[in-house]
């Protein structure tokens, strides 16, 4: 994959931990003008320094002024925006229904729904301005079946998937490959809140048997490149043992 990228304008949400940093290293090596985004400002900086994206903002994605604001800035450092990956997510909060917090509700939809939402708005003039662009949401198996306590991750995931296939139906034949990845079971903080709240079977799941984020990075970084338009408007699973052969991931 290196120097794959080389050039290439590559925006990464959610990028102080977990897989959204692994993405950025990743897309780093393979040549990439990485943005990385993260929701404070000392966390921006900390992860840029030690990706070597070429540019860290503050930005959560649950605000549009700061989306907003902080697309501009790359338009007007890069003049160009080749592909974004919304990474940013949460899984709380996690609970039986009744026992949710309806503000903590509120905000996984906000942050895993409308938060892509405003990043995809946001870029689009963009990528449309010149020719097009590659947007990879993360998306989970939990997106299209239930699981106990993961109400609102479940629904905003379940949200963010028809999202992904809207964009591909309006703006796919401008360019616009929009692809939905589940990356597996990665071994990130995410996965650490999920064994501790010990609610359904995913919580059993020991952290050695978890991949590490490099791998979810590694099929992050060949969606962006020029083979990624063939998964156009589908949802990957990383798993699959077709997807991981045109990726060049070793086979399960
Ligand atoms: P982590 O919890 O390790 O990291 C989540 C990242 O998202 C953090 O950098 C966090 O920032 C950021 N974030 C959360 N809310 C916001 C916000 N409002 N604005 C900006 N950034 C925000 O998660 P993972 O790395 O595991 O997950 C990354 C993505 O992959 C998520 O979308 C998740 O749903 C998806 N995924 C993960 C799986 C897994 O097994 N790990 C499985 C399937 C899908 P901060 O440091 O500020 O909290």
């Amino acid at each position: 994959m290196t120097g794959k990228l080389k050039e290439r304008v590559i925006i990464v949400t959610g990028a102080s931990r977990g897989i959204g940093a692994a993405t950025a290293r990743q897309l780093v090596q393979a040549g990439a003008n990485v943005i990385l985004t993260a929701r404070s400002a000392q966390t921006a900086r900390a992860a840029g320094e030690e990706t070597g994206a070429a540019l860290a903002l503050a930005c959560d994605v649950t605000d549009n002024a700061a989306v907003t604001d902080a697309v501009s800035q790359v338009e007007k450092r890069f003049g160009r925006i080749d592909a974004i990956v919304n990474n940013a997510g949460t899984i709380e909060p996690i609970g039986s229904i009744i026992d949710t917090d309806p503000q903590a509700w509120a905000d996984a939809i906000r942050t895993n729904l409308v938060g892509v939402y405003h990043c995809v708005r946001a870029v689009l003039p963009t990528m449309l301005r010149t020719g097009g662009g590659t947007i990879v949401n993360l998306s989970t198996g939990a997106a299209f079946r239930p699981l106990e306590g993961w109400s609102a991750y479940c629904s905003s995931k379940a949200g963010l998937a028809m999202f992904t296939r809207t964009i591909a139906h309006e703006y796919g034949e401008q360019g616009v490959s929009a692809i939905g990845l589940s990356p597996g079971l990665v071994d990130t903080g995410m996965q650490s809140s999920v064994r501790s709240a010990g609610i359904n079977p995913v919580s059993q799941i020991p952290q050695e048997d978890l991949t590490p984020p490099q791998e979810p990075a590694m099929a992050i970084a060949w969606l962006c490149g020029p083979d990624g338009a063939s998964y156009a408007g589908s949802e990957v699973d990383i798993r699959d043992p077709e997807f991981r052969k045109a990726a060049g991931l070793q086979p399960l």
